[in-house]
């Protein structure tokens, strides 16, 4: 994919991903389970689920329109924090993608910064708060390279570091914070789940 994603590359991507969730769900269940709710795992799955419907393969669709149609998909169906925050990371890609027909390397790290700047826009959270942006600035930071494939490599790898690093934080953002001290110990479950989709996202690019 070095000559940049298609529409078709980015739904590719999107795919892997509700099936990486579908994976993951019993996980990110059982961290929102330990500081939360115990819900992040359904409401992701039942939102990538509702992507994957919508997303008609030969709809020719922009990387761009892809985003959008994935971005109002999450909004009106994962609920919870994680919705309107990934709803909003989503949006924001999609403005930045605009209406051309393949992202180069540039325009990927664009997006990627301006998913992570909707987040935390909209959620108010810093890193140390111990929520996806934690695991979202040190993917932004990191997206660099001569291809997609390796940008989203780093990002994926950063971000993974990232979650680890949630791990002895106190939340100061969303449910878990109810807890206050007692939320240590426990890796965050949006930064967990943002480091699968990008986990997923790196796995499409590399083919
Ligand atoms: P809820 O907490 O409403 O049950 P989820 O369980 O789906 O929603 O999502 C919880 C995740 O949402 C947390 O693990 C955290 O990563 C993320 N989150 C919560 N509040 C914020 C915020 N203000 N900014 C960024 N992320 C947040
Ligand atoms: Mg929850």
């Amino acid at each position: 994919m070095s000559a940049g994603c298609n529409g078709q590359d980015v739904a590719a991507a999107i795919r892997l991903a509700a099936a990486a969730v579908a994976a993951e769900r019993g996980e990110l269940t059982r961290l929102d389970r330990e500081i939360g709710d115990g819900d992040h795992g359904e409401n992701m799955h039942r939102g990538f689920q509702a992507v994957v419907a919508r997303l008609d393969p030969d709809a020719g669709l922009t990387p761009g329109a892809v985003l959008k149609l994935v971005a109002t998909t999450l909004i009106s169906t994962v609920g919870g924090a994680s919705g309107p925050l990934y709803g909003t990371a989503f949006l924001r890609a999609a403005t930045s993608a605009g209406d051309v027909a393949t992202l180069d390397t540039g325009a990927v790290h664009a997006a990627l910064a301006a998913a992570c700047g909707g987040v935390q826009a909209r959620g108010h959270a810093e890193p140390g708060d111990k929520t996806m942006v934690d695991a979202l600035v040190p993917a932004v930071a990191a997206a660099h390279g001569g291809s997609v494939a390796e940008l989203l490599g780093a990002a994926a790898a950063a971000a993974q570091d990232g979650v680890v690093a949630t791990v002895p934080l106190v939340a100061r953002k969303g449910r878990a914070s109810y807890l206050g001290p007692r939320s240590a110990g426990t890796a965050d479950p949006g930064a967990t789940s943002t480091a699968v989709i990008l986990r997923a996202f790196a796995a499409a690019a590399a083919g």
